[in-house]
C-alpha cells in the first residue's frame, strides 16, 4: 500500500526525482509483465489508454480503504480530508500544466466532457450567425462534432483548416482562414492519428491578432512532452487522466480565468450552487459552478498519484527518449515491404499509424495480437484525417515512456512475417 496520505489528501511531496529510463518506468507497471496469447505483452495501444503504475493503483485502492468520503459537504474529519485531497489534485493539475491558478482548473470526465463544457457554455454565449470555428482536418471526433452541434444551434459556421500531404496542419491555408469572422480556433497539441504536434503556440498568437479564442485538445500530447499554458497563450487546454497513466473518468479543462469567470454553469444540480429557493437560484464560485454532482474523486487521488509519478522522471530526459523510440520505430517500420506510415517525419509524437498492401487493418491488428502486441485498428475517431489519405481505417501502433527498441522490434519482425509470409508468429492452432 502506498503512503496512506495520498488518499488522506496530503499532498504528495514533489517526491525524490528519479533517472529516467524506460526500465524503470516498466518496473512501476504490473500489466506490463503480463503473457498474451502465450507471449510477453508488448502494448503499443497507449494512444488509447494508458498502463497504471503501482503507484496509482495503490493509491486508488488506499483511497477506498481508508479515506472515502464524499468532499465540499459535512463537517467531519473524512470529508475535511478527502475535499484537501480533492482540493490538492485541482492545484497540482494546475502546476503540472503551468496555470495561473488552482481555480482555473475544472475536473471533468475526460477530454470529450471537458470539450462539450466549452462548446455548451462559452460556446452558446459567444457564438452566433456569420461567426467561424476554425477546426483542423487532423482532430480527433471529440473536437469536431461539438462544435458541428453548437454551431448549428447558433447559426455559426465550423471551417476546417485543411492539412498538408505529410498531415501537418497547412499554416498558410489557416492563415488565409482567420478573419474578423473567427470566434474560436481549436487545434490538438498531438494528433491521435498522424502524430503530428502542430505549432500551436504560434496558431494561438496568430488566432489571438483577430481577438480569437483558442482551445487546445492536450489529450495526446502531455503525457509525452511538458505542457505549459501560460506559454501557449491558450484560453482553453483539455486532457484525460486515462491518457496520462491515470485512471479512466477523471480529466481537466484549463480555462483562462477571466474566461471561465463570465462563463455559466453547464450542467446543475448539487455542489455547484451557493443558494437555492424558488425564487432565486445562485452558483458556487469558479470552478465548483462546472462541477455539478459528485465527482470521480478517487479518479483524482489516481490522477495526483499518477502526476507525482510521472514529474518525479526528468521531463526533458522522457520526451527525449520518446523522440528518440519514435525515430527508431518510424525506420524499422521502413523495413516492412509495402508499408505505409502516415504523418510527418519530425514535429510528431510516436503515434505510428500504418497500412499494408493486401491487408485490412483488422487483420494486422488480429494477427499482433496473436504474438501478444496490442495495436490498435479502425478510424481512430479521427475520419476525417483518415479521408486525408483516401484512406477510412489503419492500423496502429502508439508509444509510451514504458517501450522499448526491443518491443518495436518485435513488432517489426511479426510485420515482417505478416507482410512477407501472410501470417504471423501465432502459434498453430490444433485444427489447422
Ligand atoms: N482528443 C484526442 C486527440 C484524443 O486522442 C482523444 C481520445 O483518444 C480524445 C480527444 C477523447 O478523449 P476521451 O475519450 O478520454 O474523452
Amino acid at each position: 500500500m502506498t503512503t496512506p496520505d495520498v488518499a488522506a489528501g496530503q499532498p504528495q511531496p514533489p517526491g525524490a526525482t528519479r533517472g529516467f529510463t524506460p526500465e524503470a518506468a516498466r518496473r512501476d507497471v504490473p500489466v506490463l509483465h503480463r503473457t498474451v496469447n502465450g507471449r510477453p505483452l508488448v502494448w503499443l495501444d497507449n494512444g488509447a489508454t494508458t498502463q497504471k503504475p503501482r503507484q496509482v493503483i495503490e493509491a486508488l485502492t488506499a483511497f477506498y480503504a481508508a479515506a472515502n468520503s464524499n468532499i465540499h459537504r459535512g463537517a467531519h474529519t473524512m470529508a475535511r480530508e478527502a475535499t484537501q485531497m480533492y482540493e490538492a489534485g485541482r492545484a497540482a493539475v494546475a502546476e503540472f500544466l503551468g496555470a495561473p491558478a488552482p481555480e482555473s482548473i475544472v475536473f471533468t470526465r475526460g477530454t470529450t466532457e471537458a470539450i462539450n463544457l466549452v462548446a455548451q457554455s462559452w460556446g452558446r454565449a459567444n457564438l452566433g450567425p456569420g461567426d467561424d470555428v476554425l477546426v483542423p482536418v487532423l482532430e480527433h471526433h471529440a473536437n469536431i462534432v461539438p462544435w458541428q452541434r453548437i454551431a448549428k444551434e447558433t447559426r455559426a459556421r465550423v471551417v476546417p483548416v485543411p492539412l498538408r500531404p505529410d498531415g501537418s496542419v497547412d499554416q498558410d491555408a489557416y492563415a488565409d482562414l482567420l478573419s474578423a469572422r473567427t470566434r474560436l480556433v481549436v487545434v490538438s497539441h498531438a494528433s491521435n492519428v498522424l502524430g503530428t504536434v502542430p505549432p500551436v503556440r504560434e496558431m494561438t498568437a496568430l488566432a489571438h491578432r483577430y481577438r480569437a479564442k483558442v482551445l487546445v485538445d492536450g489529450a495526446q500530447a502531455v503525457a509525452h512532452f511538458p505542457v505549459d499554458v501560460t506559454d501557449l497563450d491558450a484560453d482553453f487546454y483539455t486532457f484525460s487522466g486515462h491518457k496520462i497513466y491515470a485512471p479512466t473518468g477523471i480529466g481537466a479543462l484549463y480555462a483562462r480565468p477571466e474566461i471561465l469567470q463570465t462563463m455559466a454553469p453547464w450542467q446543475s444540480g448539487g455542489n455547484m450552487i451557493e443558494s437555492v429557493s424558488f425564487d432565486r437560484t445562485t452558483y458556487a464560485p469558479v470552478p465548483h459552478r462546472f462541477e455539478a454532482g459528485t465527482g470521480h474523486i478517487s479518479g483524482v487521488a489516481g490522477l495526483l498519484a499518477a502526476l507525482n509519478w510521472l514529474t518525479a522522471f526528468d521531463r526533458a530526459a522522457v520526451a527525449d527518449y520518446e523522440t528518440s523510440l519514435t525515430a527508431y520505430a518510424q525506420q524499422a517500420l521502413a523495413q516492412v515491404p509495402g508499408l505505409e506510415l502516415l504523418g510527418p517525419v519530425a514535429e510528431r509524437i510516436g503515434v505510428l499509424t500504418f497500412t499494408l498492401p493486401g491487408r485490412a487493418p483488422a487483420e494486422i491488428a488480429d494477427r499482433l495480437d496473436g504474438d501478444g502486441i496490442a495495436v490498435r485498428a479502425g478510424h481512430h475517431c479521427a475520419q476525417p484525417a483518415l479521408a486525408h489519405y483516401g484512406l477510412d481505417a489503419a492500423a496502429r501502433a502508439s508509444l509510451a515512456l514504458y517501450n522499448t527498441r526491443e518491443e518495436v522490434d518485435r513488432l517489426v519482425a511479426s510485420l515482417l512475417q505478416l507482410a512477407v509470409t501472410g501470417c504471423a508468429h501465432r502459434p498453430a492452432s490444433p485444427a489447422s
